[in-house]
């Protein structure tokens, strides 16, 4: 079971590199950002109160995170692996995913920091919410994104590298070839930890 958490701050290219690999290995994919909007979208409960934090560049509760990727995870028949991206973005997170995972046997392969200098994440989310019209890719509340990646969010890279899980990916470049280093990380990591 090939389970990648796909890491990185908003703008890094976790969305693309992660289709790409779900595509490449066969595995499922989890976009938490992407089943929030979906829940916007349909206008549910959920949606109304993600809203309200997505709007103001904040995290949504671990808690009600947590229950929504637990769903997801149940939802999967056939099951060869899964692609996390966007989640974990808190070390509460993290724990839980780690017990969610051992509680089936599982845990996390590997996780993939794809790294980007921060004038460069700028400007691919003003360009994304230019192109997409995604709400909360404007100047002001892409700030907050960032900042709130760095204080709760970057945690993280510590907390995986305690785990021996951590790879450092050169997020800069063309897509193709990010998605090579990935590819070859992954089969890195896979022969050193089993
Ligand atoms: P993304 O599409 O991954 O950039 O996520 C967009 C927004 O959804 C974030 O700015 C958060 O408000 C929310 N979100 C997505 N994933 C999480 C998560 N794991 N924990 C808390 N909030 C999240």
């Amino acid at each position: 079971m090939l389970n990648i958490v796909i890491f990185g701050a908003p703008g890094s290219g976790k969305g693309t590199q992660s289709e790409r690999m779900a595509e490449r290995f066969g595995l499922n994919h989890i976009s938490t950002g992407d089943v929030l909007r979906g829940e916007i979208r349909n206008d549910t409960q959920l949606g109304r109160t993600a809203k309200g934090f997505i709007d103001q560049g904040q995290l949504i509760p671990d808690k009600l995170m947590i229950d929504i990727l637990a769903n997801v995870l149940d939802g999967f028949k056939d099951n060869k692996g899964v692609i996390f991206d966007g989640f974990p973005r808190t070390v509460i997170q993290a724990e839980e995913l780690k017990k969610m995972l051992a509680a089936r046997g599982q845990e996390v392969s590997v996780m993939l920091d794809l790294n980007v200098r921060e004038e460069e994440l700028m400007k691919r989310l003003i360009k994304r919410g230019r192109d997409s019209g995604r709400a909360d890719d404007n100047e002001e509340t892409i700030k907050k994104r960032l900042l709130v990646y760095h204080t709760q969010t970057s945690p993280l890279i510590e907390w995986y590298k305690n785990e021996g899980k951590y790879v450092h990916i050169k997020g800069h470049g063309n897509p193709e070839e990010i998605t090579e280093q990935i590819v070859h990380a992954v089969g890195a990591a896979l022969t050193v930890n089993y």
